[in-house]
Order: C-alpha cells, then structure tokens, then sequence
C-alpha cells in the first residue's frame, strides 16, 4: 500500500475512540510508520504529502492511543524521540536566506556608542555626507531570530538565522504563532515578495506555566525564555509547538518597499512601549540618555517577554547605504546591552585558589546557572574582607551578575533563602597544594613557600609565558600543568632547557609533534623580545605591563653603562632606589619588594641561568617604536589584502600591534581581504572586529600610513602568499 492509501486508511479511524477500535495494535504500529514516513517526506525530502493539519491530527491519535494503553508504547514510537533536548537539528530542511541575516555588535558603555558614533560620522564624512546621522532607538529582543518571506500576500518560508547566511526552516512550526498572520493585511500594493526580520519569543508567563509542568513531570526547566523559545521552535512534534504559545514580533523589513508601506500597515505584529524614551534623535548624547535611562530599563524589564537592551538605528536610508557593513555586522545599527543581568544560584563549596605570589583566594562553586547565555559555575569572593562584608556563608543562594565580557560577581546573598545548614566560612590554615602553614597580611591569606609549593611555580611560570609578558604561544595553562606535574620544568628557567628533552616531551598527553615544536620555537624566540615584557614576566608584585614600559623606558633615558653584562646592569638598576623612585609610578613599596626579590638566591639562580641561555636583559633602544592608536593592539590578517602579507604585518608591527596569526580571543581586529581563508570564519566567531580592506581599516585609524596601492603591480605569486 502506498504511503497514500495507508495514510487515509489510518485517517478513517481517527474519529473512532482508541478504546474502540478492534486492531489496536496492528493501527499502532501503522500509525508508526506512516508518522516517520511522513517526517522523512517532510525534512529529508521536502517534499510533503499532507497537510501540517493532517499531520498534527495522526500525531494527536497516536499519543491517544499511547495515553489510553501506555503498554503498547514502542522505543520506536516518534513520541519517544521528541524531547526538547535531542531535537535533531539536521532534521530541519536547511534554508538559504535571500538577505544575510547579519547580527548586530554589541556595545555595552556609553563611551563606546558615542565612539561608534564618531567612526560613523567620519565614515560618512569621507563620503561627503556632513548631515549628522538621525537614531531610532528601539527595544532588543531576546529572543529566536527568524525571517520571514511573504510570497503574494501569503507565509510561505520561515528561516532561523543560523550562520546569517543558511538557517533551518522553521516554516511549519512558525504558522503555529498565532499572533503572526499567515496572510499579509493590504490589498492594494501587496509585495511579490516581502522579507521581513522578527524574534521569536516565549512570555515570561509562558515560561513559568510550562516549568511548572516540567518540573511536576519531572523533566529539566527551562533556563529563560530564550531557551525555552530555541527549544521549542526546533521541535519536530509541532503539536507541542502550538501548545506552547510563542509570540513573533517583527522589527525590519528587508526586501525594497514602498517608503509608505511600514509593518503595521502591512498587519506585521511589532511590539508597542509606551516609554517617552523611545524616540528618534540626532543627538548622540541624548542616544547615550536613554541607553542609560534606568525607568526604560525597568519598564522593558517588566514587560512579558525578555529583552536584554535596546538597538541604535541610523534612519537614512544614504547614510545607512554608505555605511555597509562587515561581513556579519552592518554599521547602521548596534545593540546596547543592558548591564547587570543577575540571576540566582547556590554556593556548593569552597575552593582556594593559590596565585603566583602566594595569595590564596576563595573562590565559590555554584549550581551551575546560565547568565547571559554563558554558564555559570563559579565566581570568586576576593578575599575574607569581601565575605565578611556580604556576609556569604556556605550553601548560600546568591544574586550573581555578569556584564559584557566581565567575570561573574556575586552581588549579594538572599539572606532571605539561607538554608538551615548555610555555615560560615572558615579562613584556610594550610595551603591547599603544598600544605604549608599560611600567613595572613591584612586582608590577605598567602602561602609564603614561595619556592616550593607547587601550585605558586606552576602560576608564575603561566605568568611568564603569557600574552602581557613573553608571549609564548602554544604553553597554555593546561601545558604548564603536565610539564610541572611530569617534572619537566620547576621555573621560568627550565623553560629554556626544553629543547633538550624534546623527545621524551612527545609521549606526553597533548604534546603533539607540532605542539612540542611550536612550544620549543616560541621559547627560543623568547630570548630576545623587549626588556618589559621580562621584567612583567619576572612577576614582581604592582609591577604590571604599563610600569614595567616605564622601567624599560627610563633605562634606556639612563643610557646605561655596558662595561658590565647585561644581567649586572638590570640588576644594579633595579636595585638602585634613587633611580626608581625617580620613575613615575614606582614607590618605596616597589623598591622594597625589588630588592627583597633580588636578595632571595633562589631568585639570583633563575636570573643567571636565563643569562646563560641567552635570554635578553637589555633595553631595546633600537626598537623603540612610537605610541600609536594601535600600540599593543593584537591583530589578525586573512585573505587578499592588495600589499604582501608580510609587509602588512610589519607595517602594523611598526606602529605597535602585535601580530596573531590565527585570531584569538584576544586578538582586537583582523584585515580579512577577498579569498579569506577559514581565519575568517573564525574572527566572526570570536566577535573579532573585521575590516574588508586597508582603507576600510585606515578610517578607524587613519595614522597608520600604508604604501599606496598600485593595484597593476599585484602578481599572482604575490596574491597566492595570503594565507
Ligand atoms: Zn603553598
């Protein structure tokens, strides 16, 4: 029988009650089949045979007859495959969008919207547009992105955002949202095609109806709304999308339209506040107030569905035309993220943390909570003068709060919520990693093992290796930790000596040959970078990036005597307090702890040893490069970007920034030109800033100079060295 015949066959029987019927077991088992059938004709193939109501109703049978005999219930049964978790997203039929769904940048201060403001109006400067840009500041949903096409009046595709460029088609379960029309409002003047952006949502209310459920089942609640929204919308069963009552505002319309046409008068839902604040100006401060406006906030807060902060709009169609965009972020719009999201969890225990100059902090493990789409599991108390303070005793629930890129902080406790065996908690006596009696000094509990305990060598060689000091790539945390724990290496010194045992380093768990490599390559390399970065890496206390710059600084301004080694020079100078003290930032405290540093023979013995391997002790008189806009600023290139690569690099290199060659989280931009590789990609996860060419570039920063251009000079060879 075809799936056809079958399937109205089955449909005969639905009207019939599940007890009723005479082959129960044989309809089941049809009813099975017909169902993944189905699924396969719909997601695999795209080509459905019935109709999303037809479907719905063969489902509804089909969990009847389930409820009515739970017996009969098969593994094999679609029910038992749909829970919101193991939705297989590759079920969903991928769609391309006609209009890349790009998403906006976040900014999350107000000096960053008015320095965005400012990038905007020289943007638009250079193209001889002098009108200041006009905002429309609207509210940011938190919520499923999804766009909508609209063919001769009627929902014809409905596509999650995806990548920006493919999303799934969420069409079936889309037409389930009742408060978007399936079918366009205007007579006169309808659009072939209209394409428009909205947000999928789940209320709050939804929200707390649907956990009560869940909860009294005993299934996981959901986190938020937003979670709860993604994880409904890509259920495959859209019988239980229906049943959970989503709303789909509409925001942007992204085919041409007639100026008149706005998604109201097109019957499009968009959200109504009646806030004063909401409104267009062209006055970046007055931008920058309502941003701020904690009333706005609140009101948005309370409202029944999530928004997390509002979006800046440029209105000229110019301007906004002018602006473009990156790849993924148009430069008409940002997002302004509300700060301070918090949300509350509990204290499960206490870990102390030892830190490379002894001083031990307690850090709280929590339930593990999602904050602002990133879980949560701890967050650190500082010190005993912050848990006295706030009062936080073990088993504690707390608010805790993240903003931006900020590390969770705990805000206060819910005194209210302390559980009957909340306890306080105890200052540690022992050092967790090496036992060592602790000393307090104020507020402060360190270790003072400062040679032996294992966790305090394991920091400071972390320190040494790390981006604000010498910059060895490729010896993470986790690196550190194996050659540690295997004895390869006890300090800063050792590292030096790698080389030797490069054979046996390769049997060592995530020691790859590449990775031993690039290790031994980065440490030799090391030997000759610029004197601050060895003297942060030694890791004197309150002697940062910026003071040890300084020190650099000024010993050059001394112009140093070089009858002795180097090594001699750099200690006599950082022991001679006359000199410091004449150094902008640099007390009698520093002083102290330097020399106290350099009386230790542990300490001598490390400084020797890193001599004879050659390590620079040296200002870099000959490399002093000027403070630019982009000094210290780490960047990242891919793509054809019209110059050689090389000399791309070096440019930037000579004004100050340092080159990544992949992007990092820590990288700040990156020049993607035409042919990027995959590093692209990569930067747009990593919301690295893009800029598609040299000139796009020189507008942020029009005081690095570049060599013109000459566009008939290129050759192929050259083309071909862009990585
Ligand atoms: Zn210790």
């Amino acid at each position: 029988m075809s799936l056809l015949d079958l399937t109205r066959s089955l449909q005969s029987h639905l009207t019939t009650p599940p007890d009723q019927l005479e082959d129960i077991s044989q309809i089941y088992d049809q009813l099975i089949e017909v169902i993944i059938r189905h699924n396969q004709r719909y997601y695999q193939e795209s080509d459905p045979l019935i109709v999303d109501y037809e479907y719905d109703q063969l489902f509804d049978y089909l969990k009847k007859i389930e409820k009515t005999y739970p017996d009969l219930i098969s593994p094999s049964s679609p029910t038992q495959r749909i829970a919101w978790q193991d939705v297989v997203q590759d079920q969903f039929k991928k769609a391309t969008h006609e209009y890349p769904l790009l998403s906006l940048e976040n900014s999350y201060d107000a000096d960053d919207i008015r320095d965005r403001h400012d990038r905007s109006v020289r943007l638009l400067t250079k193209s001889e547009i002098t009108d200041e840009p006009v905002y429309i500041i609207q509210p940011k949903y938190d919520g499923i992105s999804v766009a909508l096409t609209y063919t001769d009046g009627k929902l014809t595709h409905a596509i999650t955002r995806g990548d920006g460029y493919t999303g799934d088609d969420i069409t079936l379960n889309v037409k389930t949202i009742t408060n978007l029309p399936h079918t366009l409002k205007t007579k006169d003047h309808k659009p072939k095609t209209l394409i428009v952006r909205g947000e999928i949502m789940l209320p709050k209310s939804e929200l707390a109806r649907i956990n009560t459920e869940r909860e009294a089942a005993g299934e996981p609640p959901f986190a938020n709304t937003r979670n709860a929204a993604s994880g409904t919308i890509k259920l495959l069963d859209t019988s239980i999308v229906r049943s959970r009552k989503l709303v789909c505002y509409t925001y942007d319309i992204l085919t041409e339209i007639e100026e008149w046409v706005t998604l109201e008068s097109l019957g499009l839902p968009t959200y109504q506040t009646t806030h004063h604040a909401l409104h267009t100006t062209h006055d970046i401060d007055n931008v920058i107030t309502t941003c701020l406006d904690e009333e706005l906030q609140r009101e948005l807060e309370s409202a029944d569905v999530d928004f997390d902060g509002l979006v800046i709009k440029i209105v000229d169609q110019i301007q906004r035309d002018v602006l473009g965009s990156t790849d993924h972020h148009p430069r008409r719009a940002i997002a302004y993220k509300y700060p301070a999201q918090q949300v509350t969890t509990q204290i499960t225990s206490i870990d102390y943390q030892v830190g490379r100059t002894g001083i031990i902090t307690p850090v709280a493990n929590l339930a593990p909570v999602l904050l602002s789409g990133v879980t949560i599991s701890r967050a650190s108390l500082h010190n005993f003068d912050f848990i006295s303070q706030k009062d936080i005793r073990l088993h504690d629930t707390v608010r805790i709060q993240r903003s931006g890129e900020v590390i969770p902080y705990i805000v206060r406790v819910v005194t209210e919520a302390r559980p009957a065996d909340a306890t306080p908690i105890q200052k540690p006596t022992h050092c967790p990693s090496c036992d060592h009696h602790l000393e307090y000094d104020d507020i402060y509990i360190y270790c003072p093992n400062t040679h032996g305990c294992p966790a305090q060598r394991k920091e400071r060689i972390i320190h040494y290796v790390s981006k604000q000091c010498m910059d060895i790539d490729g010896l993470g945390d986790k690196y550190v930790d194996v050659l540690v724990d295997n004895g390869f290496i006890e300090n800063i010194a050792d590292l030096y000596t790698l080389h030797e045992k490069d054979r046996t380093l390769r049997s060592l768990p995530g020691f790859a040959d590449k990775r031993v490599e690039q290790i031994i390559d980065q440490v030799e390399q090391s030997k000759s970078r610029e004197l601050w970065r060895l003297i942060n890496g030694l890791g004197f206390p309150s002697i940062g990036k910026k003071l040890a710059k300084e020190i650099e600084q000024a010993m050059i301004n001394a112009a140093l005597e070089t009858s002795n080694s180097q090594l001699e020079t750099f200690v006599s100078y950082l022991t001679n307090s006359e000199r410091l003290t004449a150094i902008y930032g640099v007390g009698e405290t520093i002083v102290e702890w330097l020399q106290h540093f350099f009386d230790q023979p542990e300490n001598r013995e490390v400084l020797s040893r890193l001599a004879d391997y050659g390590v620079s002790f040296s200002p870099q008189t000959t490399n002093q490069k000027p403070q630019t806009s982009i000094s210290n600023i780490h960047f990242s290139l891919t793509g054809s970007l019209g110059l050689p690569r090389p000399q791309i690099v070096e440019i930037l290199e000579w004004y100050g920034a340092i080159f990544d060659d992949t992007p990092k989280k820590t990288t700040d931009f990156m020049l993607v030109g035409d042919k990027p590789g995959s590093k692209s990609a990569k930067a747009e996860e990593l919301w690295i800033t893009i800029y598609h060419s040299i000139s796009d570039f020189q507008i942020y920063y029009p005081d690095v100079i570049f060599p013109e251009i000459k566009k008939e000079e290129q050759s192929p060879q050259q083309m071909g060295l862009f990585g």
